[in-house]
């Protein structure tokens, strides 16, 4: 093995947790290199919900309108429509991804930004493109190999897949962020809980105009219930809308106990002519490929120098649309913290309260992407089931609903119901947004825990108690309206607090390190005139909110503070970790 390169932080995958790290760390300034195993980035659509926080992300790290640009917009993800095929009879719609007149006006008053579908081989080029221009140094066909680490840094051996040889990369951190099959994962020996290959499914990339079938009811996916299809698989599958309404990817679950069929174009255009349920329609398959539905998680996200990121410490079937969302996510949670420590600012032990933080999350999503493939059994069952009866008494059962009878009228009952009841992999708001944290980097301000008054999977409950996410209000500076989201972020802590918080405002300038004072009020730069921020502050105007680099609340104080200067002091040396 010969050369050893240098960096602060190598990044282990080009996939949205890697590229997003790299963006982060790039935009914050931080040396940084990413190597991953291909030549390419992602060549499939894969992950592609990007929900409002991600969305509030990327729009911190200057992409978001990248994204809006590539994106199918929001209003084109309306439904979840079930069927029999394409072509065939409807079974019933679930008003989705922000969709519902309801949700939609919650989604508008949660954030700044909108939800999109960007499929991952669109969205990785975005991140990746603005990571290597902001100065990540990224090298394709390298695959890591192991690594070694030490009290100052880790040496990772990697392969050039071109040059056929080994080289060591030194740096301070590594991140692996190598997806569900993670090597780093696995070398670091990160706990894991939960299973591997608990179901199997086939992704099939096609190409065929579809408008006719989709565009008067514009869904995101369109699940098919296939009784007795002559293709193997348990008679149901998804159409997902990749490009309206020319490109699709079906996923088609198959039996993981009898593996994976053998993946022949003949057998990938049976699925698919099934599935649209019209012959005329021309058809060109892509590609198609098998994978297994897992639900594992990581009980811990790193091990000393070395930390995990997106798949590699959840891995989950893509139900809620939560795989590429907190993979990014991740990345932006630990980005700041290893610029902070890097540059000196805070000690190493604010790196452990990214695990602290994301792990919870992680294991919650995996149980809930998992529970949502359960949720959908009573669409089958309100359709009298599907194994192991044959093909021809579950179409029958299927026509059943059409019966003007009382079992007719029970069985449109329990469709309805069933169908409605995925509004919790669909429409479930409160699963993206409510994050709320607790670690060392959070400063208790003593106040009770606000919990949930509402559902918290179906509704996003903002407050601004640390540890939460802080709340969107429409402000405005100057003829500028702006999302008080906007005044945060960008690497940097800010402050915010109102007229009669100048204690406040001095006591950040106070700090060796360079946080941002936003003050809002009347012939302040920043004025509320509708009183969003009023409303949803839950501070005096001569209280103050900390906010860290990730757009979380780290320290709150309701009213004006005699010591502003040594409890801002304070609060800034637990979250860096100095204390
Ligand atoms: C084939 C496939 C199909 C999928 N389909 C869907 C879907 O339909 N819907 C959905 O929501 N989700 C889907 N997913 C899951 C979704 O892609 C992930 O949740 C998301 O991409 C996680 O992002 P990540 O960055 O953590 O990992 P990944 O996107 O998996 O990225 C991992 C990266 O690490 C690199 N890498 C791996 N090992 C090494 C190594 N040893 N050395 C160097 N580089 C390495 C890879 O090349 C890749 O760049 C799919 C995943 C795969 C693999």
């Amino acid at each position: 093995m010969h050369t050893v390169v240098e960096t602060d932080v190598l990044i282990v995958g080009s996939g949205p947790a890697g590229a997003s790290a790299a963006l982060a760390l790039s935009t914050y300034g931080v040396r940084n290199m990413v190597v991953t195993r291909y030549a390419h980035l992602a060549d499939t659509p894969r992950a592609h919900i990007t929900n409002q926080r991600t969305m509030e992300v990327l729009r911190d790290l200057g992409v978001e309108q990248d994204v809006i640009d590539r994106a199918t917009p929001q209003h084109l993800m309306g439904n979840t429509t079930f069927c029999t095929s394409l072509a065939g009879e409807e079974l019933g719609r679930v008003r989705s991804w922000g969709n519902d007149p309801l949700v939609q006006a919650a989604h508008e008053l949660a954030s700044p930004t909108r939800m999109c579908d960007l499929p991952q081989h669109l969205m990785e080029p975005v991140l990746v493109n603005a990571a290597v221009a902001r100065g990540t140094d990224l090298r394709f066909s390298t695959v890591y190999k192991s690594f070694v680490q030490d009290e100052d840094g880790v040496t990772v051996t990697v392969e050039d897949r071109l040059r056929g040889d080994e080289y060591a990369i030194r740096a301070k951190y590594l991140i692996g962020a190598d997806g569900g099959r993670s090597k780093v994962a696995e070398d670091a020996g990160l706990p894991m809980g939960g299973q591997m290959g608990v179901a199997g499914s086939i992704n099939i990339v096609f190409e065929a105009d579809l408008s006719k079938y989709t565009a008067h009811r514009p869904s995101t996916l369109y699940w098919v219930l296939a009784p007795g299809a002559t293709v193997g698989g348990i008679g149901a599958g998804l159409v997902r809308c990749v490009r309206p309404w020319n490109e699709w990817l079906i996923v088609w679950g198959y039996d993981v106990t009898a593996g994976a069929p053998d993946l022949t174009e003949e057998y990938a255009l049976a699925v698919v002519r099934r599935l649209i349920g019209d012959d005329e329609i021309p058809v060109s398959v892509t590609s198609s490929s098998a994978w297994t539905v897992n639900e594992m998680y990581a009980e811990s996200y790193a091990s000393g120098r070395v930390l995990c990121a997106g798949d590699a410490v959840h891995r989950h079937p893509p139900s809620n649309g939560l795989g590429s969302n907190t993979s990014v996510q991740d990345a932006y949670n630990l980005a700041w913290k290893l610029k902070l420590v890097l540059d000196g600012v805070a000690t190493p032990r604010l790196l452990d309260t990214y695990d602290a933080e994301r792990a919870p999350i992680g294991k919650q999503i995996v149980t809930r992407a998992n529970q949502s493939i359960a949720e959908t059994a009573p669409v089958f069952e309100a359709l009298g089931g599907f194994s192991p009866q044959t093909p021809e008494q579950m179409w029958a059962n299927i026509a059943a609903r059409k019966d003007a009878t009382e079992d007719g009228r029970k069985q449109r009952a329990a469709l309805r119901e069933a169908i409605a009841f995925k509004v919790y992999e669909f429409n479930a708001h409160g699963v993206d947004l409510n994050h709320r944290y607790v670690s060392d980097a959070i400063v208790p301000d003593g106040s009770p825990d606000p919990g949930y008054p509402r559902d918290p999977e179906l509704y996003h409950q903002p407050t601004s108690r640390p540890g939460s996410k802080l709340p969107h209000a429409w402000i405005t500076s100057g003829t500028r309206t702006l999302s008080t989201l906007d005044t945060v972020g960008r690497g940097r802590f800010t402050l915010l607090t109102g007229i009669g918080g100048d204690a406040w405002v001095r006591a950040a300038a106070a700090q060796p390190l360079d946080i941002a004072t936003v003050v809002v009020g009347p012939g302040q730069e920043y004025e509320d005139p509708y009183g969003d921020w009023a409303n949803v502050s839950e501070i005096s105007d001569a209280g103050a909110l900390l906010v860290r680099p990730d757009g979380y609340v780290a320290f709150r104080r309701s009213d004006a503070a005699e010591d502003a200067v040594r409890l801002l002091t304070d609060a800034l040396r637990r979250i860096l970790g100095h204390d």
